[in-house]
């Protein structure tokens, strides 16, 4: 099967409890106004084999869990449910943004799957009007649903609004709700 995924980073600390590996998706079409991310809307670039990132997730050390991000991970479902499944296999909690509501995720043709593959989901549009950037949360609108008794509530305050990191070739990548408001 092939996906196509905006970024894969190995470890990230702002995406979620703790140390995580997130995939970004590449494609959405849900077309949230002031959304974060909008080099992640076309969809039809950067293919990827989704068994080889599932292999890499299995083999991952010192990470507790994987995060799926966007871009829209349920416009690309299959994918996502097979990273998932492979995140579960290997013992890591799962997390996943998405602007669907769980409600609408669980009509999605294998929306019922992917919800039971996951700890933890943060849904909704992003809307501006409503910005918010805490909490793993980019809007008030947008809720975080505690789906296993992994994680509670604190654990997702506590993870950190932002980070930045500096790429082997020297750029300089800000992911996290709130990456601008990081404390000097
Ligand atoms: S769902 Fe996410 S990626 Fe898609 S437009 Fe909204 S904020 Fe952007």
């Amino acid at each position: 099967m092939r996906a196509y995924l905006h970024a894969i980073e190995a470890r990230s600390r702002a995406n979620g409890p703790g140390a995580r590996m997130v995939v970004w998706f590449q494609g959405c079409t849900l077309g949230c106004v002031g959304c974060f991310n909008p080099a992640t809307h076309v969809a039809g670039r950067a293919e990827h084999d989704v068994a080889t990132v599932a292999a890499q997730i299995a083999a991952a050390t010192g990470i507790e869990g994987l995060t799926l991000s966007g871009g829209e991970p349920m416009q690309q479902i299959d994918a996502a449910i097979e990273l998932l499944g492979a995140a579960r296999a290997a013992g890591l909690s799962t997390l996943m943004f998405s602007g669907y509501t769980l409600a609408e995720i669980r009509e999605l043709p294998r929306g019922l799957e992917a919800v039971a593959l996951l700890d933890v989901l943060v849904d909704g549009r992003f809307r501006t009007d409503l910005r918010l950037g805490q909490g793993l949360r980019g809007s008030s609108n947008q809720q975080v649903h505690l789906l296993t008794d992994r994680y509670t509530t604190s654990d997702i305050d506590d993870a950190p609004l932002g980070e930045v990191r500096i790429a082997p070739n020297g750029d300089v990548i800000l992911t996290g709700v709130t990456p601008l408001k990081l404390k000097r």
